[in-house]
């Protein structure tokens, strides 16, 4: 066939998450034909929200007419309180200026908030609609089972036996991607010691500011909050505990009154004990680690987002590294294979090198960085060791270019100025 004939390139993207719907677009877009598979039903309720922060949002303005549409809320205020019994007391406070409305939302101001707080259900339902907008052919209740490498095509095999072909694999499935367990075996994952609950409920009355991100530092607990609609906060409380299983299912209504009313976090001060009393959808799930890769693709078949860095939650990048993968990979694709024909593996290995000598440092980093979080600044114990990490806090909000600063490390990708793909 002639190459101006020549039939797309089919790429199959494993999983409709956050992630897959994204790539589809942009390979979409650079004239490749995506079908995704996702192993659950459409706009399932599954988890809570996402704080969407400048490197995602960045990436995600490169789709026309996405971030006017966002049904989320620009965080524009920030607060940390110290919850530590005896030890109650505002520890900073920080308010940008800025629109709180997301259709109008400045991309100078990206750096400097928050980010934008969005319920995960809402945030899937925009990206699904936008893929399909672009012409982009998603399953549902498809899942992927096994991964099957040919010279110049891959086979991938669902639960119910039935197969699909393609030039090349994406693997977008999650934490517990079968893509990566065909390409590299199952792995053991590691209980890090640390659970979250986390809800959603109205804000609390006592609250001024609507648009905030709140830190409630406690001993032995951490809690953040954060707003995801009108009236609606979606919040988080990080502990050491038993360990629980890594579902991200809703507890059940007995047990929903139960932790409203004994958790000891209903105590606390500052609204945060509001937070608790009044949720009316509560999740818990233990944070576990996973061995590091070293390679994320294989032949014809890369891994990006959570499959291949997945993170504990404390630094909030985790859709956000994800968007920067989709970047880079689309990116590099664009760069060895700017016609998008069929690629040969020897293409694809200089795409796929390119895009993890890129991306998995800094992936890495940031995950030990996310655990460090978690274990030194969040879940702490001793009333001396609380109080420290209050001065500390207190001190990097005291000027907040310093905090500022901090935020920005791991929001300044993926591209400054103008994007490359
Ligand atoms: C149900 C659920 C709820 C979550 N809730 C939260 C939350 O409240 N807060 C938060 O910060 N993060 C949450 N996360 C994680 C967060 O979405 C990711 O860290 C981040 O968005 C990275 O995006 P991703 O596309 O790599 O992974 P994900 O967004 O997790 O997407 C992976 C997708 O792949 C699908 N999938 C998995 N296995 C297969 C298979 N074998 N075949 C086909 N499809 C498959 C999954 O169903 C999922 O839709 C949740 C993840 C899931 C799956």
């Amino acid at each position: 066939m002639a190459s101006s004939e020549r039939a797309p390139t089919k790429v199959i993207i494993v999983g409709c998450g956050v992630a897959g719907p994204v790539l589809a677009c942009f390979l979409k877009f650079k004239g490749y034909t995506p079908v995704v598979y996702e192993r659950i039903v459409r706009d399932s309720e599954g988890g809570l929200s996402l704080m969407l922060q400048a490197n995602g949002l960045r990436v995600l303005a490169l789709i026309p007419g996405l971030l006017d549409q966002l049904p989320g809320v620009v965080e524009d205020h920030m607060e940390f309180c110290s919850t530590v019994p005896g030890h109650e007391d505002q520890l900073g406070v920080y308010t940008y200026k800025t629109s709180s409305d997301t259709a109008r939302i400045n991309m100078e101001d990206l750096i400097n908030i928050p980010g934008i707080g969005i319920r995960r259900h809402d945030f899937l339902h925009l990206l699904s609609e936008t893929a399909l907008q672009a012409g982009v052919e998603i399953h549902y209740e498809r899942k992927v089972v096994d991964v099957h490498q040919h010279a110049d095509s891959v086979e991938v095999k669902f639960e119910d036996g039935t197969t699909d072909t393609a030039s090349f694999v994406i693997g977008c499935d999650g934490i517990h991607s079968n893509t990566r367990v065909s390409l590299f075996g199952k792995e053991e994952a590691s209980y890090t010691g640390l659970t979250q609950l986390g809800g959603f409920s109205p804000a609390p009355k006592s609250w001024k500011h609507k648009n905030t991100m709140i830190n409630f530092f406690g001993e032995e607990s951490h809690m953040i909050s954060y707003q995801v609609g009108p009236n609606l906060n979606s919040w988080a409380i990080t502990r050491r505990e038993a360990e629980h299983k890594e579902t991200w299912r809703a507890v059940d209504d007995s047990m929903l009154q139960e932790l409203r009313k004994r958790d000891p976090v209903s105590e606390w001060g500052f609204g945060a004990g509001e937070l608790l009393q009044t949720a009316h959808k509560m999740i818990k799930y233990g944070l576990y680690d996973r061995p590091e890769l070293k390679t994320w693709y294989k032949g014809r078949v890369v891994l990006l987002g959570d499959a291949a860095h997945p993170t504990s939650p404390h630094l909030g990048q985790g859709a956000n590294q994800a968007l920067e993968d989709i970047y880079h990979l689309v990116r590099v694709l664009m760069k060895y294979n700017p016609s998008a024909g069929d690629p040969s593996t020897e293409v694809l290995k200089n795409a796929f090198e390119e895009y993890e000598d890129i991306r998995l440092p800094r992936t890495s980093a940031l995950v030990k960085q996310a655990h460090e979080v978690g274990d030194k600044m969040r879940v702490i114990s001793g009333v001396d060791a609380c109080l420290a990490r209050n001065e500390s806090v207190r001190a990097t909000w005291a000027n907040p270019e310093i905090g500022l600063r901090n935020l920005a490390r791991a929001r300044s990708g993926p591209f400054e100025g103008k994007s490359e793909i």
